[in-house]
């Protein structure tokens, strides 16, 4: 933010606007399912009409632009890990549909403009990712466990705890994107971005209880509807074509955050 030539603009993508850029990393919309169904036309406006936008600047200024898509385009998976050959299994008139199919079009989009506008573009996949300076409302479940946790609160696991995840840290994540953003032209996607440690919720929320040391006791809520039962990412593509595969473990990953929320809830 400091360095003299960087400029922060402010601005809702789904209106349009005139920047001269050679790179974009489209990284607009919330990925907490409590944040993108608190309104969901705007998240799926954000996924159609905003990267319609994008993708005329792309055209425009013949940026790169790389799209930040997700593990959610696989929905409630059939097969176990999942990559980027499955076609997955969406609900398209659920409660998580404004993102996952909202994320579909945007991959659409983003495949038509490069075969009708030779737009160079680059879907990357992203898995369940965590670290610090997320929210303390985020809502999503390593926030939420660590919070209950630090606090000594209930442990709040929707479902019987046996729904899994893969959790990749943040630093992680970028290191993906920066190197796939870096990568040939011939590559454009999609590539899964994820770490293939499978956990159950209930493995993470007892880590979580070990790492803080918390008395926090757990307690089983109803499980929202179209939550996916497993997820888990086959990087195979990502380690052969930009040699990029996570370095962080869970724990390790989960240390640094809890270190975050310990700061900011001032309770060291
Ligand atoms: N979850 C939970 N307790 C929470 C928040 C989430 O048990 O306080 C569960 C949720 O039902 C899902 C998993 O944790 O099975 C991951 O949810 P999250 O919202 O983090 O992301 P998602 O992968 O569903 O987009």
């Amino acid at each position: 933010m400091g360095a003299p030539h960087f400029e922060l603009i402010r601005h809702d993508i789904i209106n349009p606007i005139y920047l001269e850029v050679d790179e974009i990393y489209n990284l607009a919309c919330p990925a907490s399912p409590v944040h993108y169904q608190f309104n969901p036309i705007k998240t799926i406006k954000t996924n159609v009409m905003g990267v319609i936008n994008v993708l005329g600047i792309a055209k425009r200024t013949k940026a790169k632009v790389l799209q930040a898509s997700t593990s959610e385009i696989y929905g409630d998976p059939e097969v176990n890990p999942q990559n980027e050959s499955y076609w997955g299994k969406v609900n398209p008139i659920g409660i998580r549909s404004c993102y996952d199919e909202g994320k579909r079009a945007a991959e659409c989009l983003m495949m038509d403009y490069r075969r009708q506008n030779s737009v160079n573009t680059k879907i990357v996949r992203i898995f369940n990712t965590y670290g610090p300076r997320m929210a303390i409302n985020d809502g999503r479940v390593v926030s939420n466990f660590i919070i209950q946790a630090l606090q000594d609160k209930k442990i709040t696991i929707y479902g019987d705890g046996t729904h899994t995840r893969s959790f990749c840290y943040s630093d992680d994540l970028i290191e993906g994107l920066i190197l796939m953003m870096n990568s040939i032209d011939e590559f454009y996607g999609p590539v899964n971005i994820g770490n293939p440690g499978e956990f159950t919720i209930l493995q993470l929320a007892q880590i979580i209880i070990k790492l803080t040391k918390s008395s926090s006791k757990i307690e089983f809520q109803p499980l929202p509807s179209d939550d996916p039962a497993q997820r888990k990412p086959d990087i195979t593509l990502a380690k052969e074509k930009i040699g990029w595969s996570p370095k962080i473990d869970l724990e390790e990953g989960l240390i640094s955050t809890i270190r975050y929320f310990r700061e900011v809830l001032k309770l060291s």
